[in-house]
């Protein structure tokens, strides 16, 4: 058995939940699967422009863990770019700082200290609002971001 990875520490959630080819039918269930670590890696590396041994900091993780999980995130990154798959910014061994959330009736995001049972938004008080930790980490199947067809004959 594998012993448990150490968690990354993730600063803040991806804008989007992922990317759609223009031309193509969007297939998501061909979709090439980003995990939060590799989104997180991407972006202090290729965006904020850090070199690998800040980047290990930041997630808390060692040098060559940041740059194994950096070259697996570009080989994805070059085969949905060369393939026209979809981008799908789900999973991964990560904590988040905040609970994120997104309110489906308002469509503004928030993040809340301490959601208690029955979280409401902060701006209209609704209580239709989406755990994006959820959402990003396991794919909460329910919001219009992740709407993957899990399984293809069955219904519920
Ligand atoms: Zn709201
Ligand atoms: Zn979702």
């Amino acid at each position: 058995m594998p012993r448990p990875k150490n968690l990354r520490h993730l600063a803040e959630l991806p804008i989007v939940k992922g990317f759609r080819p223009i031309w193509l039918r969007p297939n998501l269930r061909e979709a090439v699967k980003l995990s939060l670590e590799e989104y997180e890696v991407i972006r202090l590396i290729d965006y904020e422009g850090q070199i690998h041994e800040q980047a290990a900091i930041s997630m808390q993780v060692s040098r060559p863990t940041i740059t194994r999980i950096y070259e697996e995130a570009r080989r994805k990154l070059s085969t949905a770019l060369v393939e026209g798959r979809s981008l799908l910014i789900e999973g991964g061994q990560v904590k988040f700082a905040d609970s994120h959330y997104y309110c489906e009736d308002c469509h503004s995001k928030s993040s809340i200290d301490d959601p208690g049972d029955t979280p409401h938004c902060p701006y209209c008080g609704s209580t239709r609002i989406i755990s994006l930790n959820d959402c990003f980490q396991r794919g909460c199947h329910k919001c219009r971001r992740c709407h993957t067809p899990r399984k293809r004959n069955k219904d519920t």
